[in-house]
């Protein structure tokens, strides 16, 4: 165990934060860092057919041990930090045998990580736990995710007598600015279907995520002087309340849960001359989700004919829910789930309230469920990992590769 958490320790050290404002890829230099000590350490471990393209996307292959004909399947995460909070500077600290009580994260600054706001830390009793110093994100979103990766391939390539398939990795830049898909080669990683190691608590298994679109709204009016103004001034901002209060008042992330969509205003500005707006929308139901985009064209082709078409409305479908893509094909989930089981682990199967990679990569013609890495409290200071859960993920993902060639 020891091994893995020297692994992620080195990753979490490495500034991999992506940049939304920047147009390369990766958004950042900097992530190249660990993109080229990656594709090395893949090729140390013994790796074959290791590339890494001009984009930082990096591809390997695990042979197969049988020469029976297994699916060849992957597994995938992302190196980049999110940009939600700085990632420069990680100085993890590892907690061992956590006695369930607070942390203190950073005397200094009075920072304090405690089970009795984070509750799911009370499970972790006697582990081993990776936090931050309180003044950085930890990054196990998802660095814990390649540990478990890079972890599993070296167990399998030390042990070739555990019969599996052939095994392709991918990791990817910008994830989390929504783009670690992108340009994702899926032809040339050339799996059945694949898994990211992205998820939080050990256990979980989804495969279920929203349809998503982005909205922007802009209003023009007229601006007159307030004392000589009926009939003559069109107040842009007056106007988008309006349109905003035509919405379902509890149809709103902080009124939603489970599987219930939401409109979600994001940013509003303005004036008497223009205003604007900018929204989600999220329903994992595809016809609920169009019903939600409907509703606002139509209440925007109300108020336009009342305001003699003052509103622009523009509305862009951001991803979709991959479980029409994955139910198809369901032993995919049944293998993971099974996996987990024998390992006992209980499967927390889920829909995601957001989005993943492997939504995006199951509509581009790989099946892409999304198992757990172990990490907790994702993209802030109080984000951990406990290495048991990092170590059964590695036990995980060994398992998917032995079934997968069971089954075949
Ligand atoms: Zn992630």
């Amino acid at each position: 165990m020891e091994h893995i958490l020297e692994r992620f320790l080195t990753y979490a050290r490495m500034d991999t934060e992506s940049d939304p404002e920047s147009d390369t890829t990766p958004s950042t230099a900097k992530q190249w860092d660990l993109a080229n000590y990656l594709a090395e350490e893949l090729e140390r471990i013994g790796m074959q057919d290791v590339t890494i393209d001009e984009n930082a996307y990096i591809m390997a292959t695990l042979p197969a041990t049988t020469d029976k004909e297994v699916p060849v399947i992957g597994f995938i995460s992302h190196f980049d930090t999110s940009p939600d909070f700085t990632g420069a500077g990680v100085n993890p600290r590892v907690i061992r045998n956590y006695d369930g009580k607070d942390i203190v994260l950073n005397e200094e600054k009075n920072i304090v990580l405690s089970p009795s706001y984070f509750e799911e830390m009370r499970q972790y009793k006697g582990q081993t736990l990776v936090v931050t110093d309180g003044t950085t994100l930890l990054g196990a979103d998802d660095k814990a995710g390649i540990t478990e990766i890079v972890s599993a391939m070296e167990y399998l390539l030390q042990h070739p007598e555990i019969e599996h398939g052939k095994v392709r990795v991918g990791f990817t830049p910008d994830e989390e600015i929504g783009r670690g898909a992108h340009k994702f080669d899926v032809k040339a990683f050339g799996a059945e279907w694949a898994y990211t190691m992205d998820g939080s608590t050990i256990g979980e298994l989804e495969y279920e995520n929203f349809n998503a679109a982005g909205v922007k709204i802009s209003v023009k009016g007229k601006s007159v002087h307030p004392g000589y103004a009926k009939g003559k001034m069109v107040n842009a901002s007056r106007i988008l309340n309006e349109l905003i209060s035509c919405l379902p008042e509890y149809e709103t992330p902080e009124f939603t849960s489970g599987r219930e969509g939401f409109y979600h205003l994001t940013s509003i500005n303005g004036d008497i001359e223009h205003a604007s707006a900018q929204m989600i929308i999220r329903d994992h139901d595809s016809t609920l989700f169009k019903k939600r985009k409907k509703l606002l064209r139509r209440i925007t082709a109300e108020l336009n004919h009342k305001y003699n078409n003052a509103i622009e409305l523009e509305i862009k479908d951001q991803y979709y829910n991959m479980r029409e893509k994955i139910e198809p094909v369901y032993h995919i989930v049944e293998t993971a789930k099974e996996a987990m089981e024998s390992l006992g682990i209980t499967p927390i199967i889920k829909p995601i309230r957001g989005g993943t990679d492997g939504s995006q990569l199951s509509y581009m013609g790989l099946p892409c469920p999304n198992i757990f890495a172990g990490g907790h409290n994702f993209h802030g200071k109080y984000e951990y990992v406990p290495l048991e859960s990092m170590q059964k993920a590695v036990e995980v993902i060994v398992k998917i590769c032995e079934l997968t060639a069971k089954k075949a």
